[in-house]
């Protein structure tokens, strides 16, 4: 039998759980499908410090289990499933899950956000889970009084070489350009640690290889812009060079543009809408400057508002509780 839902949410994330708690304090029992990553991005950091309303800082982890509490106390449910194909030519939408479960959506808000880039190299690939990293807060417990490096000049690459700082040996920032894009308090706070010693800058650098052998990485390779090369020992390599939007499900289905969804394009009236009527999107799958737990919920409150207008103004039967298929 097929779940149906008047507005089913992709994502668990700021932007999942803000268009859940919106769409269910407008009675439409929304169904949320977690992901593989329930809670988001958020989960892999340690301190959010510009989430409105918590100071000093409030756990990435902590404030997504908020969230979905709140979520689930307005009347959300949340399912914890993948979605692995969508169907945006048929009304409802089919959604299908990975155990084999078929959704139907009479709107479907898209929630999907963004997942860590790789570099691309071999030695990167080979060396994953045995030194090289995506996620400094879920591994860096591994590199107590250890020598590591990190990739990256933004403000995750920032954040995740302040975190290391706190239990490395020492850490080498490494990045491509001479100006790193991270924002001034967290320049502030790193520029503090690199006067203690605890890190150490490497700019106009890129990472040419990751050495290592069977017991997993021993350094890693720099090629210096400009000419040369220099190899750090370090046993631990964190790859924070950026995030990539998770569309691969809609592609072909939906606009995009850089692989962001597009929205607010096909019918002015409805800011968060895709190209097709009825789907929406928020956070970070479609925002590509701001990408913010406090915009991406911003965006989830307006995809969900969309979402209700859409159900009233076009499915008034959906709206008012009846589908055509059982929920
Ligand atoms: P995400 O948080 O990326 O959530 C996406 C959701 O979609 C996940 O639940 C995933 O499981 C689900 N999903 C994906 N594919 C599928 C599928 N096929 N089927 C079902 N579900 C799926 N922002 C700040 O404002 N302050 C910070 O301090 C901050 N720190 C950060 C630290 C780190 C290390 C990182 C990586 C990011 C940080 N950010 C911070 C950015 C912030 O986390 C993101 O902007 C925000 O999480 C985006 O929210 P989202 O809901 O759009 O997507
Ligand atoms: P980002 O801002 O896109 O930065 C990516 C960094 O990686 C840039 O410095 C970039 O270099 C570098 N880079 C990209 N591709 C590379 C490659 N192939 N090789 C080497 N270096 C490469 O990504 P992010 O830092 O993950 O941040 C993503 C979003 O989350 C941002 O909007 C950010 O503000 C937000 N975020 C916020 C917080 C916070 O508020 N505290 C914390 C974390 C993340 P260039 O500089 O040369 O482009």
């Amino acid at each position: 039998m097929p779940r149906h839902a008047r507005v089913v949410i992709l994502g668990s994330g700021p932007a999942g759980y803000t268009a859940a708690i919106y769409a269910a304090r407008a009675n439409l029992r929304p169904l949320v499908i977690a992901g593989d990553v329930p809670g988001g991005q958020l989960t892999t950091t340690t301190d959010v410090e510009n989430w409105p309303g918590d100071l000093p800082a409030v756990q990435g982890g902590e404030l997504m289990a908020r969230m979905a509490h709140h979520a689930e106390a307005m009347g959300a449910e949340i399912v914890q499933d993948v979605i692995t194909s969508a169907d945006l030519s048929r009304r409802p939408f089919v959604l299908a899950g990975a155990m084999g479960t078929k959704y139907l959506a009479d709107t479907l808000i898209i929630c999907t956000g963004a997942t860590a880039r790789s570099i691309g190299l071999p030695s990167e690939a080979l060396f994953r889970g045995r030194g090289v990293s995506g996620c400094a807060t879920c591994d860096g417990f591994f590199y107590r009084d250890q020598d590591c490096s990190v990739i990256g000049g933004g403000n995750t690459a920032v954040e995740e070489a302040l975190f290391l700082a706190g239990m490395a040996r020492r850490v080498h920032l490494i990045h491509r350009r001479d100006r790193l894009r991270a924002e001034p308090a967290l320049l502030d706070r790193l520029q503090a640690r690199v006067e203690a010693g605890q890190i150490v800058l490497h700019m106009n650098r890129t990472l040419e290889e990751v050495l290592g052998d069977e017991g997993g990485v021993t350094g890693v390779r720099l090629r210096i812009v400009g000419g040369g090369a220099e190899t750090l020992k370090v046993t631990g390599c964190f790859v924070a060079i950026g995030h990539d939007p998770n569309t691969g499900l809609f592609t072909g289905q939906l606009e995009a543009e850089a692989g962001y969804l597009v929205t607010g394009r096909a019918d002015p009236a409805y800011r968060m809408m895709t190209s097709v009527a009825g789907v929406f999107a928020a956070g970070d799958v479609q925002d590509a400057v701001y990408r913010q737990a406090v915009t991406s919920a911003g965006a989830g409150c307006m995809a969900a508002l969309d979402a209700r207008r859409f159900l009233e103004e076009r499915l008034p039967d959906a709206a008012m509780g009846s589908s055509m298929v059982p929920a």
